[in-house]
């Protein structure tokens, strides 16, 4: 095995991951087999109770592990499906070694960070790389291993060190290490600083490590002094200087470095010149050229608990992103914080809410995504109803589609008590219940988690259609509470259908509306599927909605002419 190590230096937010990921695109152009690792180096064993409005969202992959939002980036831009132990965090190798010392392996050592952390963290990675995550046999040529953080962190120590010896073992020929950092402009001069870089070097060559290669980050292009410079003093040949500028969107990225002769430089290092092909990266020039010449644009109004931070929905936008490319607009994604829509805001916060109306109605389609917790339903109930009664185009996602449920029962069921348990555990109208396989103590890695098959119900649904499959859909899961079975007759008398079950026909996965151009709730999240040229149907179903081209769309296929 290969491995490309991508650390990052002087702070973080750099853009570590589109970096690392972009490496592997580049060299996955280049004929090679590519997987990849990201190492958390907090003590959370798995990024499912973390909060996604401070740490961005929680992936999901198709074994039910959630991971680090880092994962999607790889999934997407490289194609692959990856699985839970891609993701090494402290947590998990810290119990893995616990585990150990309970059963008595260690044979009454004492356990101590070195050497039986490190081990544990080498023998992870060595047999996680292993792992074939591109749908063909085998390991893959490369592992691009990302460490999370940036290096000094007290944290990532045991990391470092294990990657070290991980080093010396595999040989230089089998590993590359290229050190993220920043080279910021000061003052009015306006001179690139390399100071920083050099000190983040000087860090990562003080515990054993010394980087082939520099990415550095830049608004502007570095100059060509600031380049020499950082080459004498990072001990890093020239050639090996990367430098990933401000581009207008991330796809430019891989074409940056391929236009650096980034792959000839790594291949080298690795000495996979004589197996590799020059990179063919057609798909990426046309998407990143198209995406940057895009004139007309498309409304969306995203209905969420909290609208700061856009990481806390990365892959809805992503995969709205893959949709609008694929109808040639742009996404303009209209953030609206659910509660704002409620009436209580109209009296607290008059304004916010007369805002929030009016970006709603002036939207060409509603998505409420994915949430937990009672803050914003109110308003996400609104939202629904008022897509359903205009006739505007909405997809609700897992939250969204049970949100669709109590609305539906509320008005036109008439039954005002309805709620999910979630929100009021003694409604008197129960739509949407805790699951009975769920557990009521422990909120990590306890719901219903991953890729899990919804069989349809008919072959005349939308669903169906934009699927290209009239029999299932194969989609992944996070949610604890699902619609109640026994309210399913009743609903269905509203004009919703639910055209989608899972396999024991009792858990509800997809309902769409009749007579309304396009409402559709589903309980899985499609979005984490998504992938650039290969847009998730449910979205693209939403933004040809939004547009009026859906009819056509369906037509066009029906007949088999595209
Ligand atoms: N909170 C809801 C549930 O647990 C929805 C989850 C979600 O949207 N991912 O079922």
């Amino acid at each position: 095995m290969k491995y490309v190590l991508v650390t990052g230096g002087v702070v973080s937010g750099l853009g570590k991951g589109v970096t690392a990921s972009s490496i592997g695109v580049v060299l996955k152009a280049c004929g090679l087999r590519v997987t990849s690792i990201k190492i958390d180096p907090y003590l959370n064993t798995d990024a499912g109770t973390m909060s996604p409005f401070e740490h961005g969202e929680v992936f999901v992959l198709d074994d039910g592990g959630e991971v680090d939002l880092d994962l999607g980036n790889y999934e997407r831009f490289l194609d692959l499906r990856l699985t839970r132990d891609n993701n090494i965090t402290t947590g998990k190798i810290y119990q893995s070694v616990l585990e150990k010392e309970r059963k008595g392996d260690y044979l009454g050592k004492t356990v101590q960070v070195v050497p039986h952390i490190t081990d544990a963290i080498k023998d992870w990675i060595e047999s996680v790389s292993a792992i074939p995550v591109d749908g063909k046999e085998g390991p893959a040529d490369v592992c691009v291993i990302e460490l999370g953080g940036t290096v000094g962190d007290i944290e990532s120590m045991p990391f470092i060190e294990a990657l070290r010896q991980l080093f010396f073992s595999a040989g230089p020929d089998n590993f590359c290490l290229i050190h993220v950092s920043l080279v910021p402009v000061l003052g009015v001069v306006g001179e690139q600083k390399t100071k920083p870089t050099q000190h983040s070097v000087r860090e990562l060559r003080a515990l054993g490590l010394t980087p082939h290669f520099l990415a550095c980050r830049s608004a502007q292009p570095l100059l060509e002094n600031t380049k020499q410079k950082l080459s004498q003093f990072c001990h890093v040949p020239g050639a090996n200087i990367l430098n990933i500028h401000d581009v207008p969107n991330i796809w430019h990225v891989p074409l940056l470095l391929r236009k650096q002769n980034a792959h000839e430089a790594i291949l080298k290092q690795l000495a996979l010149h004589s197996v590799a092909r020059p990179p063919n990266l057609q798909e990426w020039t046309t998407r990143a050229e198209t995406f940057d010449n895009l004139t007309n644009s498309v409304k969306i109004a995203m209905v969420g608990k909290y609208v700061g931070l856009t990481d806390s929905y990365l892959s809805v936008v992503k995969a709205l992103l893959h949709a609008c490319i694929a109808c040639s607009l742009k996404p303009s994604i209209e953030w609206i914080a659910a509660s704002d829509l409620e009436d209580e805001s109209a009296k607290q916060t008059p304004e916010a809410h007369s805002k929030a109306w009016e970006t709603l109605r002036n939207s060409a389609c509603v998505l409420v995504p994915g949430g937990f917790g009672d803050r914003g339903v109110t308003g996400m109930i609104l939202a629904a109803k008022y897509a359903r009664e205009n006739k505007v185009p909405y997809l609700g996602i897992c939250l969204g589609m049970q949100i669709s449920v109590i609305e539906m029962s509320r008005s036109v069921l008439g039954w005002k008590g309805a709620n999910s348990t979630e929100f009021d555990e003694h409604a008197p109208n129960p739509v949407v219940i805790f699951m009975p396989e769920g557990s009521r103590t422990h909120m990590g890695n306890t719901m219903r988690l991953g890729s899990r098959r919804t069989l349809l119900q008919t072959a005349d649904c939308i669903t169906a259609k934009l699927y290209h499959n009239p029999e299932y859909v194969d989609e992944r899961h996070r949610h604890r509470y699902e619609v109640n079975p026994e309210v399913v007759g009743d609903l269905e008398k509203t004009g919703l259908k639910f055209v989608g079950k899972d396999e024991s026909g009792q858990r509800m996965e997809i309902l769409e509306l009749h007579n309304h151009p396009f409402y559709v709730g589903v309980q899985f999240h499609p979005e984490y599927k998504s992938r650039p040229g290969k847009p998730s149907a449910l979205f693209l179903g939403l933004i040809l909605a939004a547009t009026g081209q859906l009819e056509a769309y369906v037509k066009s296929h029906q007949n088999g002419s595209i």
